[in-house]
């Protein structure tokens, strides 16, 4: 499927974190005078500054997905990335891997790596690293960390750099999709508006709130027959019948009634640019869909 591209959106949106967030760099830095736990940095144009690297969104939003899939009762939607039974390593992947046959290598994987990728199958949902806007601010807090078991200290105290002021801009890809992965896409950013999905360090002491908002989203579809405004096709709208055999896609992979936009005619392909608004309802109608996806 990757030969070819049907879909893509392409959100850029910004990151407003409304309680103290630390997302942890994972090396030590040489530098003794800085805190135990250090906000991950890099340096940018303005020298150094704080990120969010695109690997620890992607890892905070595939987790959310993991739990809503379990959450319909099946584990097959969701396997552990872990665990002995991942889709990486089931042997119907490996020898379809080995056979260079990618179609039965997604085909075979679960609902989670068919939208974020192992091993063997690269996933269709990718980040950009989120960088700050403008300035920004952290502080050092101090922690400890309480035995369940004896109620005494268990570690620490150690100090933590916590951002306390700012916001980040970065960018997320959804290419060759089917609708279903655009829906759970919106649902997770609104697990995000709504506080119950976290970024980062210490979740358990309020840490990682943070609101997600669509600056610009652009949706673009390969021009094809058929396609009528206000309607967005899934990967399995636009692949023949053999094709979708073969990956195992859904020939009425349409999300109908989304903002019409201005679409942009690219020659081969149309592309629609959406405000925040816009961007927004277009991930809750996706969101909304989920329903009749999973037959309920
Ligand atoms: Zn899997």
């Amino acid at each position: 499927m990757h030969r070819k591209r049907w879909n893509a959106v392409h959100v850029l949106f910004e990151l407003h974190p409304c309680s103290p967030l630390l997302v942890k760099s994972g090396t030590l830095s040489p530098n003794p005078s800085l805190p135990d736990m250090q906000f991950v940095r890099t340096q940018g144009p303005q020298g150094e500054e704080v990120f969010i690297p695109g690997s620890s969104l992607k890892g905070v939003f595939r987790s959310f997905t993991e739990r809503v899939l379990r959450t319909f009762g099946e584990e097959r939607l969701a396997c552990d990335p872990l665990g002995k039974e991942s889709c990486g390593r089931k042997k119907e992947v490996e020898d379809a891997a080995k056979q260079g046959n990618s179609a039965l290598v997604y085909r075979e994987s679960c609902l989670a790596c068919k939208m974020y990728g192992h091993t063997r199958l690269r996933g269709r949902l990718s980040f950009t690293d989120a960088f700050p806007e403008g300035s920004w601010k952290t502080e050092i807090r101090y922690g400890v960390a309480i035995s369940r078991l004896t109620g005494a200290v268990a570690v620490g105290p150690f100090d933590m750099e916590v951002l306390v002021e700012g916001h980040f801009v970065g960018s997320l890809l959804l290419e060759n999709f089917e609708v279903w992965q655009l829906g759970l896409l919106g649902l997770a950013v609104r697990s995000l508006n709504e506080g119950l999905t976290r970024v980062g360090f210490g979740k358990s002491r309020g840490f990682g709130e943070v609101r997600m908002r669509v600056r610009e989203m652009s949706l673009e579809m390969a021009k094809v027959a058929g396609l009528s405004p206000g309607e967005l096709w899934g990967a399995g709208a636009f692949a023949g019948d053999a094709e979708r055999k073969a990956y195992g896609l859904r020939s009425d992979d349409r999300l109908k009634g989304i903002p019409e936009g201005a679409p942009r005619d690219l020659g081969v392909y149309v592309r629609t640019v959406y405000g925040p608004q816009e961007g927004q309802e277009v991930l809750e109608r996706a969101a909304e869909c989920l329903g009749s996806f999973f037959g309920g």
